[in-house]
Order: structure tokens, then C-alpha cells, then sequence
């Protein structure tokens, strides 16, 4: 391909809402454009990347015994319903819907479980037709509160979506470890450096789910990590083992108020009393669909809301406002005491309080707390959970050894889901015995964009990309350093013939520009390998040729041009 036929422009602006590397580097490099907030287009320099990451997608999912199928994109809100679906996406404000000309409702597939499980409950009747898993590389629709970071986070974004349909659970078992190990190469053949960890599971509890991550700063998920037994999860999901209690070893005192005008807050108190704020029991009123819940823990820990809506199996969970603290504890914000709640309300615990001894809390009135509060003596007993989120240093809920946060971007994720969908939408078999049973599913996906944009975060310099061999859109850029000089232009055009007869993949920088400039976009742009053809090196009858990562030159007799770049690029396919 030569660059003054190709459809190729970068640009010096970085964009104006961009916040992300592989944002700013993918506009700048001229790969994506973008159409409105979260919408993007490729460029046929950008095409080339994707479609590079979607076939490595496809290689590893055919490979693992799945099969491609083609799920329509425009979906009827009727199949939504049988799911359940329709009513929590559109709580979560994340689906397009749209109506057709009688009034029909639709929606954009967010993601397809209802229409592969239909498609599956209209042909599978048999065990003997078990399992069997179903996957598509489609674009998907999400009305994202926040579209981000270019093709990280779009609202119409290219996915790798795959569904087993196993007999039972150890089918699924197996389905599920075969979908683990297609990630695996496809991270590895990608060139990244990924990390798997436990995912939140949400509503549907119990099952299974790990999320594929790739650490970089600009991740918008916190992932918990312990250095030493490899424990590894989502911040939401993470877990700790037991902090060391302050109140260790110490014999109980009465409880006594004590008075603290105007000190409602944690710090507040805190200062006011002298104490630390592990002393401190924490009361947080939320409002959830079942009522009011008082969440105790203790002073120095936040709460992991996720855990806490699983912990209380509720939907919607919000801090409750002013007046109504006030209306479900009788004591105004920051002075409810956990002895002091009406018997209706429901108490939870987080371990972190468990066996309490002379702590500090609420007096359940305005301007006092209690001190020398002792857990098991001067409350009812509470639900115990485990909903504080785990913070860096923290012992590790396997090892007890110091875990560790880090930023990392989502690229994959693998879910066990159970009968979730098969039961509402009747998706059955029959084993056999002739017992008729629900298929047991998993659901997986992988964001394709988002890969390539995760390959960035990872492997670029101040210069611009740095293309894994893998993703690149073309692994070669030939670069004639003086095009006007005929005989250099006719050197270049030879070397350019025998790396496309030798079957390499090379992009021509042919324009009539300066040197500088075509350096500048090939290291911007971010081909792998780069050979220069001019100047004194071809005097000497050579060429040079440049590895983009670490900008090693070698030089090379231009009849030997074709072998020397075979071999850097197997040096590079080997890293
Ligand atoms: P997130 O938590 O980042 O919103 P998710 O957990 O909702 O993602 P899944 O439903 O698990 O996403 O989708 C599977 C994969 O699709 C994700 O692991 C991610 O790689 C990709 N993906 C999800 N949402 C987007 C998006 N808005 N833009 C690009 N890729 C996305
Ligand atoms: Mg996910």
C-alpha cells in the first residue's frame, strides 16, 4: 500500500475530550474519527487493527469447539420481556429503544442471551444434542452515562459475545474453562499483559464470574491483588481477611454518654475526643426497595456497595437523606447508636465490628455519643456480612499477606449464569431419564475496541503507539527518504516490490515530504518495523531498518532487505 493512494491523515490536535492514551493516540494517528459522544468511525488504517484483534478473536473461539452465528442487532422489547430484561435495563437507563412506524417497540442489542436462547429452545430437545456454544463478533449498544475514553467506553462498540448451553452444571463447568483458556491466547497473541480476577456476579448470586483485566493506569476498574497467593479481584468484588481489631485484648467498660456538640461527623469526633477512627462504630441509613437498612461498620472503612446490595439481596440501594434518617433511627444524621433502633429496622454488620469492645457511636440523639460501647452486650444481634471495601494493606482473605490495589480496563469477562434466562424463556432438554430440565447457560464476552485501545494503554511512548506485531495495522513502513530524487524513488520502489513479493505487509510512505515529518507519523502511527531507504546508507548501497520499540537501527544491503526484516519481525512475533 502506498501512502499518496491511501485514504491516511493524522493530525496534530489531540482531541478535545480526550482523556486516554489510546484516545488521543488512535485520533491522532488517524485510525478513528469520531461521529458524536461515544460513536465512533475507523479509518481503513483503524479497520485494519480491529479487524486484526476480531480475527485472533475468532481463530481462539473457533478453535475451542464453538460455533459463529449472526444475531440481529434490531430487537423485538416482546423476547425483552419474557427475560425480565427490558424493565432493568431501562431502570439502568442503558437501552436504546426505538419504535417502528405501528408502534412496535425495539430495542438495540445491548447484549443477546434472549434471542440466542430462543434460537437454541427452538432447536435443542435432546441431551444428546448438549452442550453447545454459540458466539458472534457484532456491534453492540449501550447508553452509556459516561462514553469515555474513545473506543474504551463508546455507546456502539464492536463485541466478541459467546453462549453455552451445557446439560448441568459440571457441563457448564467445562464450557466455561474452554471459554477461559480461547482468552488466555487471545490476550497473549494480542500482547498483553492481562490478570484474571473475580468479578462481581451482581443480583443473580452464586455463580461464577471472572473479569479479564488489563492493568493500566487509566483503568476505570480497581482490581485487588495479593502479591503473594495470586488472589486476585474487582474492588467490587474483593474481600479481606480480618483487620486487626483495635479494641484487642481489652476488658469491657460501661457505656456512658458523652457529649459532642455540633461533631456529627467521623472526623469530627474523632479530633474532638482524641481517638482513631477504628474506635468508631459507623451507623449508615439506606433506603433500598425493601425498606430502610442501617449498615454498621467500623470508622476508618468504607462501604463496598455492591457487596452490601448483595449481602441485603436488594436491587436499589441509596444513602438515605436527612429528614429520612431522622424518620427510620429517630436520631438525626450522624448520632444514630445502633442501640438505639426502633426493633422494625433492619441492622447489618460487617465483620469489622464483630466483638466490639469500648467503642464509640451514636447516642441516638443530637450532640452526644457513646463511648465504651461494647457489641455483643449493648445491641441486638445484626446480620454479619462482609461489606467493607478492601483498601491496599489489608490482609488478603486466602493468605493474610498485605494485599495491593491497581487501575486496570476490563477487556473480557466470563459469567456462569445458571438457568437465569433458560427458565423464562423455556430453553429445556431432555435428559435421560425423559425428565425434561432447563439448559444450564454461560455468557461471555470481549470487548474487540477496547482491546486495541487496552494494547495502546500499554505499549506506547511519548512518540506515539507501539504497536504489539500482532495488532498492528501494517507491520512494515517503508519510508523513502527523498522521493523527488528519481534514483532514490526507484531504490524504494524496488525494496517496496520484493517486501510485498516476499508476502510482508508493508505500507509505503511514498508522499514528497520531508524526512522529519514521515519519522514523526511513522512513530506516531506506530508500525513495528520501519525501513529507511536514502540518504548516505543507500550511497553505500544499504538500507536501514528500525525497530519501533526500542528505535535499534541496523543496516543492511539492500538486496538483503527482505531477509533482514523477516528476521526482526520474528524477533518481534517472539516477544
Ligand atoms: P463495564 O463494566 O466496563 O461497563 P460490562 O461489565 O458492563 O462493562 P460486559 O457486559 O461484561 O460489560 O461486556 C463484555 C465486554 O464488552 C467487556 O468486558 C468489555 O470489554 C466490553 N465492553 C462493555 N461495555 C463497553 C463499552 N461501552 N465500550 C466498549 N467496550 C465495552
Ligand atoms: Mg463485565
Amino acid at each position: 500500500m502506498r501512502w499518496s493512494r491511501y485514504f491516511l491523515q493524522t493530525v496534530r490536535e489531540v482531541p478535545g475530550d480526550a482523556e486516554a492514551v489510546s484516545h488521543i493516540l488512535l485520533s491522532r494517528a488517524g485510525m478513528i474519527r469520531r461521529v458524536a459522544a461515544g460513536i465512533y468511525a475507523l479509518t481503513p488504517l483503524g479497520l485494519r487493527s480491529n479487524r486484526k484483534t476480531e480475527r485472533i478473536v475468532r481463530e481462539e473461539i473457533d478453535r475451542s469447539g464453538a460455533h459463529e452465528v449472526e444475531l440481529p442487532i434490531l430487537q423485538p422489547r416482546e423476547l425483552w420481556e419474557e427475560s425480565g430484561r427490558w424493565a432493568r435495563y431501562e431502570r439502568e437507563e442503558l437501552l436504546f429503544h426505538l419504535e417502528d412506524r405501528k408502534g412496535g417497540e425495539y430495542c438495540l442489542v445491548p447484549t443477546s442471551e434472549e434471542v440466542v436462547t430462543t434460537m437454541v429452545r427452538s432447536g435443542v430437545t435432546s441431551y444428546r444434542q448438549l452442550p453447545v456454544t454459540l458466539y458472534q463478533i457484532r456491534s453492540k449498544f449501550r447508553d452509556e452515562i459516561r462514553p469515555r475514553f474513545g473506543l474504551m467506553r463508546g455507546r456502539e462498540f464492536l463485541m466478541y459475545d459467546g453462549y453455552s448451553f451445557d446439560a448441568d452444571a459440571a457441563g457448564l463447568d467445562k464450557s466455561y474453562k474452554a471459554q477461559d483458556a480461547a482468552y488466555r491466547r487471545v490476550f497473549q497473541r494480542c500482547g498483553l499483559d492481562f490478570t484474571v480476577v473475580q468479578a462481581d456476579s451482581g443480583a443473580i448470586g452464586g455463580s461464577a464470574s471472572e473479569e479479564f483485566m488489563v492493568l493500566a493506569d487509566t483503568g476505570e476498574d480497581a482490581v485487588v491483588r495479593c502479591a503473594n497467593c495470586g488472589y486476585g479481584a474487582n474492588l467490587e468484588k474483593a474481600e479481606t481477611g480480618r483487620r486487626p481489631a483495635p479494641w484487642k485484648d481489652e476488658t469491657e467498660t460501661p457505656m456512658a454518654e458523652v457529649q459532642t456538640p455540633g461533631k456529627g461527623g467521623i472526623d469530627d469526633v474523632v479530633d474532638y475526643l482524641g481517638i482513631t477512627a477504628s474506635r468508631m462504630i459507623k451507623c449508615l441509613v439506606y433506603e433500598t426497595e425493601k425498606g430502610y437498612v442501617i449498615a454498621l461498620l467500623r470508622g476508618d472503612l468504607d462501604v463496598n456497595e455492591v457487596a452490601l446490595k448483595n449481602a441485603l439481596g436488594v436491587a436499589h440501594l441509596a444513602l438515605a437523606s436527612e429528614d429520612k434518617v431522622e424518620k427510620a433511627t429517630g436520631a438525626p444524621v450522624g448520632y444514630v447508636g445502633p442501640h438505639k433502633l426502633p426493633s422494625e429496622v433492619r441492622i447489618v454488620a460487617d465483620e469489622s465490628i464483630r466483638d466490639a469492645v469500648n467503642a464509640v457511636t451514636g447516642a441516638g440523639r443530637r450532640d452526644w455519643h457513646v463511648a465504651g460501647f461494647v457489641q455483643r452486650r449493648d445491641m441486638r444481634t445484626p446480620e454479619w456480612s462482609i461489606f467493607a471495601k478492601a483498601r491496599v494493606g489489608d490482609p488478603c482473605p486466602r493468605c493474610g499477606q498485605p494485599l495491593d490495589i491497581a487501575r486496570g480496563i476490563e477487556v473480557g469477562h466470563i459469567f456462569k449464569l445458571g438457568t437465569k434466562y433458560s427458565i423464562p424463556l423455556k430453553c429445556e432438554y431432555t435428559d435421560e431419564n425423559g425428565t425434561t430440565r432447563p439448559v444450564v447457560m454461560g455468557t461471555y464476552g470481549i470487548g474487540v475496541g477496547r482491546t486495541m485501545a487496552a494494547a495502546i494503554e500499554q505499549h506506547h511512548d511519548a512518540d506515539g503507539i507501539v504497536w504489539p506485531l500482532a495488532l498492528a495495522p501494517f507491520e512494515i513502513v517503508l519510508v523513502s527518504l527523498n522521493p523527488s530524487d528519481e534514483a532514490v524513488r526507484r531504490e524504494a520502489d524496488a525494496v517496496y516490490d520484493a517486501l510485498v513479493a516476499a508476502g510482508l505487509e508493508v505500507f509505503y510512505d511514498d508522499r514528497d515530504e520531508r524526512p522529519g515529518v514521515k519519522f514523526k507519523d511513522a512513530d506516531l502511527i506506530g508500525f513495528p518495523i520501519r525501513v529507511n531507504v536514502g540518504g548516505r546508507a543507500l550511497k553505500e548501497g544499504n538500507v536501514e531498518i528500525v525497530a519501533r520499540r526500542d528505535r535499534a537501527a541496523r543496516s543492511a544491503p539492500k538486496a538483503e532487505a527482505v531477509d533482514a526484516v523477516r528476521k526482526l519481525r520474528a524477533e518481534l512475533a517472539g516477544s
